[in-house]
């Protein structure tokens, strides 16, 4: 069975680091005899520059179309005013697809700094359709505003069924894995809209029954992620506490250049790095595309297991192996984790182990 999968390049590093999950995928289609194809769209800087907007309509349209799409990173904070065409293109394609859950895996690599010297496996589950961002809460409008010059509001959003779903798919990955789940709020303070989200936990509790279930304030979890980040395995909360501890979990993993990420819905799914467009970097050959590689084996998986295709569950995984040996061998390691490597070399090693597995 083939699988076509839409690939938008982005801003900044994205064209490199698009670059190299391609490579990686296409040696995994051949070494795995697979059909992947690839399709190639233009979004953000590019897609303004030539037809007015960083979201053409057309490139959403073709994302509802394919088996999956890989989001490269996009500078959105530099993008003009959306009246002039200035999209989030991943904040308006979660919406418009629906990507509901956010998978964020933050996981220690042998080779790779360990910040805090210790190795953790952990995913946060991030909702990712409403909380505080303006861009997506809202059905007309965005939920930030000014009421005068010297006051600005933004609305908050948590809705039964969106928190339900996401916390469904905290419980179903943590009874998948360690079976440790981990509900982290602030409904000591926002009583209404936490404690909401924190009553739908509650209530899922029995249907899994074999899942250690515990409950954390986001202060409180951010100051375990550093004393011990080890004892966790899924922790599911809202779409912004979820943004912010996840960027410190991959720190604490050894770098936001590891931190891949899943947008997934329950029709579609969207590879996508956690982290941003790092300007700094851009051409130069020096970003670690692990984060992008990484992204797209975890979309691979999620095609597969959807399909109940394991060829496609194999190649993701063999994927994530390919990257861990590259990232162990010392002289394949990229700049960020203390290596020389640039970014096409680390992906023709990832090649290399792919087709040596
Ligand atoms: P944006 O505004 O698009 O979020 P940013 O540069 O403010 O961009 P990030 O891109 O998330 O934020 O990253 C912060 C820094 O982390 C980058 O400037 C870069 O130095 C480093 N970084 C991010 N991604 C990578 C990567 N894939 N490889 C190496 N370093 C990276």
């Amino acid at each position: 069975m083939s699988v076509t999968l839409l690939c938008l390049e982005g801003d900044g590093i994205g064209p490199e680091i698009m670059a190299a999950a391609k490579a990686v995928v296409g040696a995994a289609s051949q070494r795995f005899e697979l059909d992947i194809k690839f399709n190639d769209a233009e979004i953000g800087f590019a897609a303004l520059k030539r037809v007015g907007t960083t979201l053409p309509n057309a490139v959403l349209e073709r994302a509802r179309e394919v088996d999956g799409v890989i989001i490269g990173p996009v500078s959105h904070n530099a993008y003009p005013p959306v009246a002039e065409g200035g999209v989030n293109p991943s904040g308006r394609l979660r919406r418009e697809m629906d990507l509901y859950a956010n998978i964020r895996p933050a996981k220690s690599f042998d080779g790779a700094p360990r910040p805090l010297g210790k190795k953790i496996d952990l995913v946060i589950v991030r909702e990712n359709t409403e909380g505080f961002y303006a861009d997506r809460s809202m059905h007309v409008g965005p939920g930030e505003f000014m009421p005068d010059a010297d006051t600005a509001l933004a609305l908050r959003k948590v809705t039964r069924r969106a928190s339900r779903r996401i916390l469904e798919t905290g419980f179903r990955l943590a009874a998948a894995r360690r079976e440790k789940l981990t509900v982290v709020h602030k409904a000591n303070v926002l009583r209404l809209s936490d404690g909401l989200f924190l009553e739908e936990a509650r209530s899922l509790r029995a249907a899994y029954p074999g899942v250690a279930y515990e409950e954390q304030l986001v202060d409180a979890m951010a100051a375990l992620l550093v004393r011990d980040a080890g004892r966790f395995d899924v922790i599911v909360t809202t779409n912004m506490f979820g943004d912010i501890l996840s960027d410190q979990a991959s720190e604490i993993a050894g770098g936001l250049g590891l931190a891949a990420s899943l947008n997934a819905g329950s029709e579609h799914a969207a590879a996508q790095a956690q982290h941003g467009s790092a300007p700094d970097l851009a051409g130069q050959d020096r970003a670690n595309p692990t984060s992008l590689i990484g992204s797209s084996a975890m979309l691979l998986r999620w095609i597969g297991e959807r399909r109940s295709d394991e060829a496609l569950v194999r190649a993701a995984l063999a994927v994530d192996r390919a990257v861990a040996a590259a990232i162990d061998d010392p002289k394949t390691r990229t700049a960020d984790l203390g290596g020389s490597a640039g970014t096409e070399d680390f992906t023709r090693a990832v090649v290399v182990h792919l087709e040596q597995l």
